[in-house]
């Protein structure tokens, strides 16, 4: 499950955004902390480019992501209210 990430994991979260699940995990290497997000909906996910300083920071940028992700793709399929 973590296969895209070969370093040690260093933090690991779920949380839920309209009912979406999304994990989100930072792992570090030498150079600093990588981060990701995997959807549970619809399986998309991706991976920070650059490295963060912390994992704190990685973790901040995998909630963006996958928050952005799922305003693009999941909040616009519910009917406008
Ligand atoms: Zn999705």
């Amino acid at each position: 499950m973590d296969s895209n990430i070969r370093h040690n994991p260093v933090s690991r979260e779920r949380f839920a955004l309209d009912g979406v699940g999304y994990e989100i995990a930072a792992a570090a290497d030498e150079a600093g902390c990588l981060a990701r997000w995997n959807c549970t909906l619809c399986g998309l996910g991706a991976q920070s480019k650059v490295k963060f300083p912390s994992s704190s920071a990685a973790m901040e940028w995998a909630r963006n992501s996958a928050r952005s992700h799922h305003d693009r793709l999941h909040a616009a399929q519910r009917p406008p209210a």
